[in-house]
């Protein structure tokens, strides 16, 4: 029987095709059931964190000082046992295998169960055996989670019908599908903007998020419709259903066909201002296909995903190398380099580190760079020497004070003198910008600008952070609204102000890739789009189809509307007036 789950759309396509369902798995001590065919590898899973624990024991004890106390080896000894005995290791496994509980839940069920049964004990000496167990306990879970730095596991082989269903996908894991063949994705999780869509979208993927439950609901292998466009997901669908959709399907290629007629020709508006057209990166890997569509440059490389995945930093002639690659594949068309914007949704696989309180307002990009000057220098000498070898600009996320800034400046500085001392060539003039993404930056962007070459707006996290929704946040997802009156102010302000003072601006989050918003920011005044490259062709689109002196008047009435209604109807109004249609695939005001 058809039936439909509803969700979030992420990209503007709709795919056909058979699920994949991604084990669900967290690095948070949750608990889940599992399905009878996951009990094998649950199992698996909870035996080998008990043998890296036990290995961990025998490599410890067989490495002990000489002068290391006694009971140091008895209680290794001990802990050795524990892990071993039927109690922890056999009674965890029936757990799984009769309750159906994830390893975690089975774990820490029977380790509470165990300690319950010590503080009964009369005797002292034996009550305090507990603790032992807890140690034991704990050392187990911390296997468990270290044997799943993965969110989900990777199928075995890709194929163009496969659609993976998943409960959630980390941003580091969308990687791993760069390059596979592969039909869509669904999770249960995320919102829109969260670096998992980001990353979906960059593939060109239909997509739906955050339908709270497709995981649970869809079986292996039954056919799906994902909805990319209206966030639904049609399970089993009939005939009737699926011939229509493969019409729509059928309609995207065709419009496809249309816009890649487009490649070669200038971005410019009717009224003949040009336009640049950027991408956005995640690798210098992602070049290759810039060069097919003719980006103009790269307007924003996250260097962040060098990081992740990994549990080492990538040290300075990784790095050096990476962006290198970026400068030189560009051909001497620009290249900006964001600097680390580790935190939120993006984190470390390293031993040392720990996730914020709150994660989106916690140590996240030029705040964790900050506390951390060693890596951070590192990083940025790396980018001063890639930028010898072509056009290469540096910019800052997540600033949010003119001190920060100060700072952020002066480790550049000391990295520039440091390269200078030994020697090493790097381009002195390369710009340095900043990220305009949190409302504060934007509020004292003119004590900013003097300082500065450039500003990136980014819309996903100045969303965020005007209206207090994590953008990740499935249960706020109705309320992340990038055309709320306050966001598009600070983006006409921050254009407006940064264009005062003869600075280049930009737009690279999401926003910029919407061809329904392309006009908007075109009659804003903004010359410069950074995107996924699978945008710039719609967006271009509309660049030619429009007239930046005859939006003028339907900006006014966006810029003096409070109501997000009335903002999409007056947007709406701007993309039917006079100029052509546009061909987009299916963009929507969303
Ligand atoms: C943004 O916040 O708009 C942006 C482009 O940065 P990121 O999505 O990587 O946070
Ligand atoms: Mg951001």
């Amino acid at each position: 029987m058809t039936f439909s789950i509803h969700g979030i759309g992420v990209s503007d396509k709709v795919a056909i095709g058979r699920a994949h369902l991604l084990s669900h798995v967290s690095l948070e001590a949750q608990h889940y059931l599992v399905t009878g065919d996951q009990i094998i590898d649950e199992l698996r899973r909870f035996a080998d964190a008990l043998q890296s624990v036990q290995d961990e024991f025998t490599h410890l004890q067989a490495n002990l000082d000489e002068d290391a106390p006694v009971e140091m080896s008895a209680m290794l000894a001990v802990h050795s046992m524990i892990v071993r005995d039927e109690l922890i290791a056999q009674a965890t496994l029936d757990l799984i295998t009769e309750k159906r509980y994830n390893a975690e839940w089975a774990l820490s069920e029977q380790v509470n169960q165990l300690i319950a049964q010590f503080d009964a004990f009369e005797d002292e000496y034996l009550r305090e055996r507990k603790h032992d167990v807890m140690q034991v306990g704990t050392r187990i879970m911390r296997a468990l989670r270290e044997n799943n730095q993965l969110v989900c596991e990777l199928p075995q082989a890709f194929d163009s019908e496969m659609i993976l269903v998943a409960h959630d996908i980390a941003p580091a894991d969308m990687l791993q599908f760069k390059g596979r063949s592969l039909a869509g994705f669904i999770t249960d999780t995320g919102g829109p903007n969260s670096h998992t869509a980001i990353v979906a979208r960059g593939l060109g993927l239909p997509a739906v998020v955050s339908t709270g439950q497709a995981r649970s609901i869809i079986r292996s292998n039954e056919w799906v419709i994902v909805d990319g466009v209206n966030g639904v997901v049609l399970v089993n669908p009939d005939e009737l259903i699926l011939s229509h959709y493969r019409q729509v399907q059928q309609a995207q290629i065709e419009a496809e066909q249309r816009l890649a007629e487009l490649i070669g020709r200038d971005a410019r508006t009717l009224d003949g201002t040009p336009i640049k057209l950027m991408a956005n990166i995640e690798s210098p890997n992602d070049i290759a296909r810039l060069h097919t569509i003719g980006a103009d440059g790269v307007g924003l490389f996250r260097s962040e995903y060098l990081f992740m995945n990994r549990k080492d930093s990538p040290d300075e002639s990784e790095q050096f190398n990476f962006y290198k690659a970026a400068v030189v594949a560009m051909n001497g068309k620009p290249v900006t380099i964001r600097t680390l914007d580790i935190g939120a949704d993006k984190e470390l696989s390293t031993d040392d580190y720990e996730t914020s309180v709150n994660p989106a307002l916690g140590l996240r990009a030029v705040r964790y760079c900050l506390a951390n000057p060693n890596m951070f220098i590192t990083q940025i000498r790396a980018i001063l020497r890639a930028s010898h070898y072509g056009s290469a600009k540096l910019l800052i996320p997540m600033v949010s004070g003119l001190e920060q800034l100060q700072q952020t400046l002066h480790l550049i500085e000391q990295a520039r003198v440091q390269l200078r001392e030994a020697g090493i060539p790097f381009d002195a003039q390369m710009p340095i910008g900043i990220m305009v993404e949190i409302p504060s930056a934007a509020l004292i962007l003119n004590a900013l600008l003097p300082l500065i070459d450039f500003v990136s707006i980014g819309t996903n996290d100045l969303t965020q952070y005007t209206l207090a929704v994590d953008r990740g946040d499935s249960d706020v997802a109705h309320l992340y609204e990038e055309l709320h009156p306050a966001v598009l102010q600070l983006i006409v302000f921050t254009i407006r102000a940064t264009q005062l003072a003869q600075k280049s601006v930009s737009i690279c989050g999401e926003m910029a890739g919407n061809a329904k918003l392309t006009r908007l920011f075109l009659a804003m005044g903004l010359d410069e789009f950074s995107m996924q490259q699978t945008q710039i062709l719609p967006v271009k689109a509309q660049i030619l189809e429009t007239s930046i002196e005859q939006s003028q008047e339907a900006l006014n009435r966006v810029l003096q509307s409070f109501d997000v209604a009335s903002i999409k109807k007056h947007i709406r109004e701007l993309n039917a007036q006079g100029m052509n249609e546009p061909i987009t695939i299916s963009a929507t005001v969303h």
